[in-house]
Parts: C-alpha cells; sequence; structure tokens
C-alpha cells in the first residue's frame, strides 16, 4: 500500500533538519505534521492546471517540494539541501529517515479503515478506550470529560489510565491521590449507572530491570494495568528480559506502546518480540496497539508476529485530551492492516467478558 502523505511528509522532515533557523525548522516540520494529518491523500488536492490547493500550514517553498514528490516521486530541492548540508547534519537526517517506517499519515488510516478487511474489527465493534489520560495526571480531560467523550463515540465503557507514582515527571498519580480518584470514579459511575462505566486503570511504568513500579497489592486495587516502557527507549541493548519481566508481572493486563518508539526521533525498545508475545499469549496479557499518531506502537508488521504468537490485542488512543480520542482509528488501523481477528481485541469484548479476563489476571499471582 502506497502511503503518498507519509512520503511527503518525510521529505518535508529532511527539509526541516537541513535548516538552521529554529523558524524556518518548526515551519517545515509544521507543514510535514499538517500534511499527515490530511483526511485525504495529498495528490487529490492538486487542481487541474498543475498547482496545489491551499492547504493551511503549507507555504510555497514546502508546496514546490510537494509538487515535486508528487511528479517524480523524488525530490531534488531536499536532495540538493541535505548533499550540501554539513557531514553531522546529513548523517541526522539519515538516522531520522530510519524511523519513519510503518508510521501511516491519517489518510491512509482512513483507507485501511475503509478497506473490506473479513474477520477484523470495525469502528463499530469498538466498545472502549483502555489507555487515557486525565487531568489527575499529565491529561487535560476531566474523568466526566471521559464518560461524555466516550458516550459521543458509543462506547459504553472506558479506562482512565493516569500514570504512577513512579513517573513524577508524567505527574504520576500517588497512592493518596489514586484513592481519591477511585471515589471520584465511583460517583460518577453511580450518576452514569447504566450508561457507561469508567473503569479505575493505571499506566504503570516499567523499570530498567523488567519489574513494574506498583506493589502487587497496589496494582490489584486496579480494574485494568497498562504497564508500559518510558526509559532507555534509545539503547539498541537488547531488552528482551525486561519486557517478559513485565509480561510475567502479576496483575498486568495490557503491555502497552512495547516499543516506545517515537516518529522520526527515537527506536525504541530492541527485543526478541517473539519470546515476549509468546509469554503474552500464555500469561493472557494483550499487547496493545497504541494509537497516538507519533508512536503507532505496535506498528501492523510487529502486529501480525504477535497475532501469529496468539496474543490478544489492546487497540487505545492514548489519549490526553478529548480530541484525541481519534488516535484510536489509527491503532484499528493497523489492526486492520496486520489482520488481527476480531474477537482477540479486548476493546470488541462486552464490559463483562473483559471484566471477568481482567479479574482473572489480577488473581493469578
Ligand atoms: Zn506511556
Amino acid at each position: 500500500m502506497r502511503d503518498v502523505n507519509s512520503e511527503v511528509a518525510g521529505w518535508l522532515r529532511d527539509l526541516a533538519f537541513v535548516q538552521k533557523s529554529p523558524h524556518s525548522r518548526w515551519g517545515y516540520k509544521r507543514a510535514a505534521a499538517a500534511v499527515m494529518y490530511l483526511p485525504v491523500p495529498i495528490d487529490t488536492l492538486v487542481n487541474p492546471d498543475g498547482t496545489l490547493q491551499k492547504i493551511p500550514s503549507i507555504g510555497p517553498a514546502s508546496t514546490r517540494v510537494i509538487l515535486e514528490v508528487l511528479r517524480d516521486g523524488t525530490s531534488p530541492i531536499v536532495d540538493d539541501a541535505v548533499e550540501a548540508a554539513e557531514p553531522k547534519t546529513r548523517a541526522d537526517i539519515l538516522r531520522r529517515r530510519g524511523l519513519r517506517s510503518n508510521f501511516l499519515s491519517r489518510a491512509a488510516a482512513e483507507e485501511a479503515m475503509r478497506s473490506p478487511t473479513p474477520n477484523a474489527p470495525a469502528r463499530a465493534d469498538i466498545r472502549c478506550d483502555l489507555q487515557m489520560h486525565s487531568d489527575w495526571s499529565d491529561g487535560g480531560q476531566t474523568l466526566e470529560e471521559i464518560i461524555e467523550t466516550g458516550l459521543a463515540r458509543g462506547y459504553t465503557h472506558s479506562a482512565v489510565t493516569d500514570h504512577s507514582y513512579g513517573l513524577p515527571i508524567a505527574g504520576g498519580l500517588s497512592m493518596a491521590r489514586i484513592e481519591q480518584q477511585h471515589r471520584e470514579i465511583d460517583a460518577l459511575n453511580a450518576k452514569y449507572q447504566g450508561k457507561f462505566r469508567l473503569l479505575k486503570g493505571i499506566e504503570a511504568n516499567i523499570r530498567a530491570d523488567g519489574s513494574v513500579d506498583m506493589t502487587y497489592s497496589e496494582l490489584a486495587l486496579m480494574e485494568i494495568v497498562v504497564a508500559a516502557p518510558h526509559s532507555a527507549l534509545r539503547s539498541s541493548a537488547d531488552q528482551t528480559a525486561r519486557m517478559l519481566g513485565a509480561v510475567q508481572t502479576p496483575g498486568v493486563h495490557i503491555l502497552g506502546h512495547p516499543r516506545g518508539r517515537m516518529y522520526g526521533s527515537r527506536p525504541g525498545v530492541t527485543a526478541e518480540w517473539e519470546r515476549v508475545f509468546d509469554a503474552a499469549a500464555r500469561l493472557d496479557v494483550a499487547i496493545e496497539l497504541d494509537g497516538d499518531p507519533s508512536r503507532q506502537d505496535l506498528d501492523y508488521d510487529l502486529a501480525r508476529r504477535a497475532i501469529a504468537s496468539g496474543c490478544l490485542f489492546a487497540l487505545d488512543s492514548d489519549a490526553h485530551a478529548t480530541d484525541q480520542w481519534w488516535y484510536a482509528e489509527t491503532a484499528l488501523a493497523h489492526a486492520r492492516l496486520a489482520g488481527v481477528p476480531r474477537d482477540r481485541v479486548i476493546n470488541c469484548w462486552p464490559l463483562p467478558r473483559l471484566l471477568e479476563w481482567a479479574g482473572r489476571r489480577t488473581l493469578a499471582a
């Protein structure tokens, strides 16, 4: 599948990192982001006379590059600029190019949503989001906004998974704060009874040694535990043992953004993923497809390997605000491209089945 917007954005990103002035670097990065977020392939926005329709955030210099790429599949403007750059800059651009693979543009994700894929989950099958952050930690949405946004999307439940106390930089919650949050969740669930259920979740941090930053008795207070790595994400050393440690931790339900990669900047964890996926499948831990556009983690290639291991999957937005819930669709697009069977997506399960599975995982200690 050709993702023309993602290709075009890549060329604009290259050009951004050649720029010496922060202002023009910012301009090209902004143009690249605008292309990644377009809902339609950019070649459909070319006028009959060969000019490009006006797109917000995309100026004349970016437009010249875009038209080159659409016409020739390459950009001499960018190639020349990279060639003329200092060796250090050139090396940095080549490194960044290697960190953009399998990132879907929004238009490509939309196309994956439309293409007929029997047995794969569709938008209407999704009943919940299981990784989301509220204003209790580093998010901007209140708990009630999470419920209202979920209802508007046709969901029946969802989990708020603020950061745990091991990640103070992201506003990680102390256990005292968690206790307060649970009281507020109980009150909201009483108010929305029969309409929506907000699950008590946490995004626990996977330490470098593979342990999780909360004790078992603390994890057992949570209905959904996402464990995710937030450190050593630029190391090329093998971290299989770390990821296995997290998966084997009693009380963990979901391995969140397993690689911890970041678009064009960070490779994330290196591991023998088959061993991690085999262990997750054996222990009934779900593997997350995190749909944050700059994460897309796992991507469809790695997800295929997790399917072969027999894993369960969680397709989450990792939304920190109400206007980011659509990120779940990026996760869904990767699941559809990988061919994840609908029944293995825990977001498609009715709430009682989800709770039964989660409870079994918690009691497995
Ligand atoms: Zn995280």
